[in-house]
């Protein structure tokens, strides 16, 4: 019963007009596509924190961001590759956390903007096979260095390859890539959505 609403809802929504008010609706991957591979990395401590700042492994976003994700596994999938996601909507709170542990704009969002993530219109991706293994990228997630960097040349022509391939499948559906963190991307219209700062709840609702 419940896929079911879920399935006439999204019939329903992409009847939507482009030009209808922005829905800031939350929606959680996971409920709505199981290919998609959730690597939550906050919610473990393997992380630049060295903890765990998630008290679930879930990826929260808008819902047209989500909706556009989704059409880039579909995409992805036709071609042997999984999505990998390493974070989606990140509280507030936690945001301010991480600025205490690494004050450098150049990494972390500076919390008195808010991050990007915060907006749940940020989505931090890699890609795998069809089995769900990671593939080689440029480096390791968060690794705060010019590595990292989409110009940087020096990594393996596979992880390039890679790289190349999930920017691309990106981008197709509107994300836009951040310069300096090959995982980065942004969704469309991410200004227009508010910053947010409900908790990563295990279950149940977005915001409720
Ligand atoms: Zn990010």
């Amino acid at each position: 019963m419940k896929k079911s609403i879920v399935a006439f809802c999204l019939f329903f929504l992409v009847q939507v007009p482009v030009s209808a008010a922005r829905d800031i609706d939350f929606v959680d991957i996971g409920e709505l596509d199981r290919s998609i591979v959730l690597d939550i990395r906050y919610a473990t401590p393997n992380n630049f924190t060295g903890q765990a700042v998630y008290p679930a492994a879930r990826c929260l976003l808008r819902r047209d961001a989500a909706l556009r994700l989704l059409r880039v596994q579909e995409k992805l999938a036709e071609k042997g590759y999984r999505l990998v996601v390493f974070d989606c909507y990140r509280p507030l709170s936690v945001q301010k956390r991480f600025w205490e542990i690494l004050p450098d704009e150049r990494y972390v969002a500076d919390p008195s903007k808010g991050s990007r993530h915060n907006r749940g219109a940020a989505v931090d991706v890699s890609l795998a096979d069809s089995a769900g293994r990671l593939l080689a990228m440029p480096t390791g997630y968060d690794d705060f260095s010019e590595k990292a960097h989409r110009d940087w040349k020096g990594a393996s022509p596979e992880a390039l390859k890679n790289s190349a391939i999930l920017e691309t499948a990106m981008k197709a559906e509107g994300f836009e890539p951040f310069p300096a963190e090959w995982w980065h991307f942004d969704a469309p219209g991410w200004e227009e959505y508010p910053v947010s700062d409900f908790p990563m709840k295990k279950t149940g609702g977005c915001e409720d």
